[in-house]
């Protein structure tokens, strides 16, 4: 098939589906256009990778020349970038077709794509209930059938959780691996873009496409890394869970988690032991700490990160009624932008930041970061991967922890460590929960720089 008519055939998909699904911002008018060009190419002989004339979507975090970049925030409506992020750069070098912007959380805060400026998501599996977020609108589009791949962002699990909610494959690569330039910071040291897919392979195809040093990303790591597409095909032959130490966190289940989402994962760990591999019992002590670090960290960066939306620089400008000083234009404006959910986290990071709290709040929290980051050290001297349920509960009803933020952060509880420690973690499809017939996901999460590992353990459980 050409790459005209698989772009027509996601296009069309689109006009089918979206209007229940809404998990599109905006459609790239050109996309037909792009199609076509690669098929020009490949028509004179040119040699194109393999993801070349493939259809991608993109989460809008991330910045592009050619279709508005928002965020998912009122405050940047309309906005155009002047540059592309890398990873979009990469992506239309190796010949993908954008096919348009992904709906999100507000500055990717939040865990069901409901705190959107512009309406949620729904789950394809159920449109009463929430994709997962805040890379809901990736993850809906894929599983979807809307696109094939998608782009997204994980700062504590928007990759993974909106995955297993889904059925779908979500990547967080290492942190560094994947270049963060033109993708709209919310918590620096904690962001990583990551691949959106059906299958281990087609994630590993794409994480080859964007991963790799770049120069514009001061954290971006210099290493030269192996091809994730080849560790996707040796995982499928099922040979690499011989001998695989298996980790299991002992507070990454129990209280809180669903029963068939516990009884799924436990389905899958004998069928990791009958094929070889070694289930180990891991005690991770701080991992109870998580959230409640997190939930500084991530305000705490985010109240800085955010503080450019200024009115002046990007976006939205609002004039208070009678004019006012530059201070009150600001602040009308912040006041209009932002939704309710931002406004709680800048609020939430500048008083941990504050003089006097400092201390007390982020300080604190730094240090539990780093013993989570000696849990994991711990965890991987005697296993080679550590896996457990992708999140707590299967998709919950849209509306139905939207006024409890504390019930919405707990959802976070399984992905949160990882980005603490700056290491991978994949979500693989595992099956349905029996109770509501919707699916669950197993993550698996391995030391940094070994992100090839989860490739192959993931493709092995496919
Ligand atoms: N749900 C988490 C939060 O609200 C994760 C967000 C993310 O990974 N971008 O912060």
């Amino acid at each position: 098939v050409s790459s005209v008519e698989t772009t027509a055939a996601h296009l069309e998909r689109i006009a089918e589906v979206d209007s229940e699904v809404h998990a599109f911002l905006h459609i790239n008018a050109r996309a037909h256009e792009v199609a076509a060009s690669i098929d020009a190419r490949r028509a004179a002989g040119e040699e194109l990778g393999p993801l070349a004339g493939v259809p991608l979507a993109i989460k809008d975090v991330l910045v592009t020349t050619d279709m508005p970049s928002t965020s998912g925030s009122k405050i940047l409506e309309g906005w155009m970038s002047p540059y592309d992020a890398t990873v979009v750069a990469r992506s239309r070098a190796a010949g993908l077709v954008p096919l348009g912007k992904t709906n999100m959380d507000e500055f990717a805060m939040g865990s069901s794509t409901e705190h959107s400026a512009y309406g949620p998501t729904h789950n394809p599996w159920d449109l009463t209930r929430i994709p997962g977020g805040s890379g809901g609108g990736s993850a809906a589009a894929v599983a979807a059938f809307e696109t094939p791949l998608a782009l997204g962002s994980d700062t504590g699990g928007s990759i993974r959780q909106p995955a297993h909610v889904t059925g779908t494959v979500g990547v967080k690569p290492t942190y560094g691996a994947v270049s963060r330039y033109g993708a709209i910071a919310l918590a620096s040291s904690l962001d990583q873009v990551g691949p959106c897919s059906r299958s281990v392979l087609d994630a590993g195809l794409l994480q080859d496409v964007i991963a790799g040093h770049d120069h514009h990303d001061s954290t971006s790591l210099p290493d030269a890394w192996p091809s994730m597409a080849a560790a996707a095909r040796e995982g499928a032959t099922g040979q690499v869970l011989k001998g695989l130490r298996v980790g299991v966190v002992k507070q990454l289940q129990g209280e809180g988690f669903q029963t068939g989402v516990t009884q799924r994962f436990t389905e899958s760990l004998a069928l990791l032991e009958a094929q070889g591999a070694e289930i180990v019992e891991i005690d991770a002590p701080h991992f109870e700490y998580a959230v409640a670090a997190y939930y500084l960290i991530l305000p705490a960066e985010a109240s800085s990160n955010l503080a450019k939306f200024d009115s002046v620089r990007f976006g939205l400008r609002v004039t208070p009624e009678g004019g006012g000083t530059v201070d009150h234009v600001m602040a009308a404006t912040r006041e209009a932008g932002f939704g309710p959910e931002v406004k709680r986290r800048i609020i939430l990071g500048t008083y941990a930041l504050s003089a006097g709290y400092y201390d007390a709040y982020y300080g604190s929290a730094q240090k539990v970061r780093t013993l989570i980051q000696r849990d994991f050290a711990s965890a991987f001297s005697r296993v080679d991967v550590l896996a457990s349920p992708s999140a707590p509960t299967t998709a919950f009803r849209l509306g139905e922890k939207l006024e409890d933020p504390m019930a919405m952060y707990l959802n976070d509880v399984t992905t949160i460590p990882a980005n603490l420690a700056g290491i991978p973690g994949i979500s693989v499809p595992n099956g349905l929960a029996p109770e509501d017939g919707l699916p669950v996901g197993i993550q698996f999460m391995a030391p940094a720089r070994e992100d090839a590992r989860l490739y192959r353990v993931g493709a092995a459980l496919e």
